[in-house]
């Protein structure tokens, strides 16, 4: 409980600083005419950057590089939540600190947008829990940037044509991908994917029927894997003549290693978007070219 004390402490702090703040802004100095959107994590970064273009400045709270599923709002990221137009957060187990803010504020919920309400959530293995990562699907993707789009536009009508205008390429975009992946899996020599790896990946899974095996049921927490299942994904390698073992991002990539060390075979990356490390996101790297490389290495282990 250790976490919600230290959330519920933050929130307190947050207030004495909003209502400094308040008092700040109600003295005249009037901010530039850009609108506010603060998001939690990558993949809706991306969407809202795409869509606004430059009309927008656009908060990624994750500090680049870093493990979204450890991450507790500071102060100061509370505050610049307040201070949004938008607020665009995913809404599952990680995130719950968002509903903590919601409850103890009253916050009207009009500008807080959770994503996990658009889509069909699946749930995790062996879990009473939805399976946060909805973003690992090219279909669900297409689902988010127009809900982002119509939030984006309700608050912005001026640009709402530019911005359905930038929405529409990005979702022909994505979906040409998905239809790549479709093709491309149908296909394929073989059906399995084996991850030496957390596993949230169950939305591209589902999407495509793949068979995928990995050292953990889930993303959020990893206990040590045990050496059956190890075994258990060496004889699956053998069995299908698996060509590639995946990590996922920021990875210490152990048992991808130890896999493919007695399998003689290789590792690779399926990034998942959580995050985004910071020469990437300096590079302007977006989810639709870490789904592209994703594309490629998927590719190569099924052929
Ligand atoms: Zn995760």
């Amino acid at each position: 409980m250790e976490g919600v004390k230290t959330v519920k402490n933050k929130i307190l702090s947050f207030l004495l600083i909003f209502t400094f703040i308040l008092t700040l802004t109600a003295c005249g100095s009037k901010n530039n005419d850009k609108l506010k959107i603060v998001t939690t994590i990558f993949p809706q970064y991306d969407f809202a950057k795409q869509i606004t273009g430059d009309n927008a400045e656009i908060t990624l709270l994750l500090t680049p590089g870093s493990e979204s599923h450890s991450y507790e709002p500071t102060a100061a990221d509370i505050a610049k939540i307040q201070q949004a137009d938008l607020f665009i957060y995913n809404g599952g187990e990680s995130e719950i600190w968002v509903d903590k803010i919601l409850d103890s504020y009253g916050k009207n919920k009009d500008n807080f947008l959770r994503l996990m309400d658009f889509v069909t959530p699946l749930m995790e293995e062996n879990e009473n829990e939805y399976d946060e990562h909805i973003f690992t699907s090219l279909k669900n993707s297409q689902i988010l940037l127009d809900e982002i789009n119509k939030s984006i536009c309700k608050i912005d009508s001026q640009n709402a044509n530019v911005y359905t205008e930038n929405t529409e390429k990005y979702k022909s975009e994505i979906a040409q991908l998905d239809e790549k992946y479709e093709d491309m899996i149908k296909n394929a020599k073989r059906n399995m994917v084996i991850f030496g790896d957390r596993f949230p990946f169950r939305y591209l899974a589902e999407d495509y029927n793949l068979n995928c095996y990995a050292a953990f049921s889930g993303c959020g927490s990893e206990t040590e894997a045990s050496p059956a299942t190890i075994s258990d994904l060496i004889n699956k390698v053998k069995e299908k003549d698996v060509p590639i073992i995946f990590h996922i991002e920021f990875s210490n990539e152990s048992i991808a290693e130890k896999i493919a060390k007695a399998t003689n075979t290789k590792i690779a990356l399926l990034h998942s978007c959580h995050n985004i490390s910071k020469d990437d996101l300096e590079n302007n790297v977006t989810y639709l070219n870490l789904m592209t490389y994703n594309y490629n290495n998927l590719s190569e282990a099924l052929n």
